[in-house]
């Protein structure tokens, strides 16, 4: 009888010896969706990936484009309403840069990475938002698993950053011809195991780069052979793998954040741009509009937009509910005000 009293008893003071304040937590704050975007058409995990178009003379026309890795590319307004909807393929990854010169045209490029035929789909924007391939041919990778994808511009060049299931890497410059955009393989290195989220630096000729289950390296996007630099491990406290997608909030030309999506803890991580310093961790929690949990892509621009003027952050939402109902997938979009407040 007494043993049976004794031990919670006792059990309660040895968890409260072994207990500590909980450290992570002092690092970990929590923010709310101000909006989420029309559910992908297929089921099961589908969303994946973003970038954002910011429209070149009118912000309220920007558009967010998203991955659906079932089908293909969708395109949502700022009100995360579906506008255009391309079933190119089972693109995983989407990336943007403005200032491509083709057929002697200044054109803003996106580039997906594609999984259905192993290559690299390439679009330009009209200025309505819709779509256009202007691939001259298929790019096909040599990667085994062609898998995420990033892209990278010098003054000279823009450049497509794919990688693969098996953790290789590769670097393609895009070329234009009379008869469209065509790719020219650079380099091939490898990471070391299964890679997806990247991002590239432009200000400082570097990439970010997400081995999933084990660190985030910076990688010198003109050398990719020259040493690279650990940014975090998957082990380190507030992480936890796979790591993700990865972004940059650009203040100006050299400072803001890096965040990256720390997916086995359903949490975004941010890091000093400059120094790479891990700064705090923060959440999407449940509010008007329900929380993300097991993230894969994530973006972010610091443009003022409207209703937003420090910007928006996006998220890919393992699973999206509406209420009790479980909805098909989606992104979450944050005020980065929202962010801001508890970083500075
Ligand atoms: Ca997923
Ligand atoms: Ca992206
Ligand atoms: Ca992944
Ligand atoms: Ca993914
Ligand atoms: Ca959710
Ligand atoms: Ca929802």
């Amino acid at each position: 009888m007494k043993q049976t009293i004794l031990f919670p008893i006792l059990a309660l003071v040895m968890f409260s010896a072994c207990y500590r304040p909980f450290k992570q937590k002092e690092l970990v704050f929590s923010v709310q969706a101000a909006l989420e975007t029309t559910p992908v058409e297929s089921t099961e995990d589908a969303a994946d990936d973003i970038c954002i178009w910011i429209h070149p003379t009118n912000s309220e026309k920007s558009t967010i484009i998203g991955t659906n890795k079932q089908q293909g590319l969708c395109v949502y307004n700022l009100q995360g309403e579906l506008m255009y909807n391309y079933p190119i393929g089972r693109v995983n990854n989407v990336d943007i840069r403005n200032n491509f010169l083709h057929k002697g045209k200044n054109t803003t490029i996106v580039t997906a990475s594609n999984r259905t035929n192993n290559t690299i789909s390439i679009h330009s924007i009209n200025p309505n938002g819709t779509l256009q391939n202007i691939a001259s041919q298929p790019i096909q990778s040599n990667l085994p698993k062609i898998y995420g994808l990033c892209m990278y511009q010098n003054k000279e060049t823009t450049y497509v950053f794919v990688s693969g299931k098996q953790g290789g890497v590769e670097k393609w410059k895009l070329v234009a011809t009379p008869y469209g955009v065509k790719g020219i393989l650079e380099n091939t290195i490898q990471i070391g195991s299964i890679t997806e989220g990247m991002v590239a630096d432009d200000a400082t000729a570097t990439i970010y780069i997400a081995e999933e289950n084990k660190a985030l390296w910076k990688y010198n996007a003109e050398n990719l052979n020259a040493p690279r630099k650990l940014v975090a491990k998957t082990s380190d406290l507030n992480f936890k793998d796979d790591f993700e997608g990865v972004t940059i909030y650009k203040k100006d030309q050299n400072s803001g954040y890096i965040i990256l999506s720390s997916q086995g803890n359903n949490s975004y991580a941010v890091f000093d741009r400059e120094t790479n310093k891990y700064i705090k961790s923060f959440v999407i929690k449940h509010g008007n509009i329900d929380g993300t949990n097991d993230t894969d892509g994530i973006d972010v621009t610091a443009v003022n937009l409207p209703n937003y003027p420090k910007g928006i952050f996006i998220a890919q939402d393992g699973a999206n509910t509406d209420g009790d109902l479980l909805k098909n997938q989606n992104f979450k979009i944050v005020d980065f005000r929202d962010i801001l407040k508890e970083l500075e």
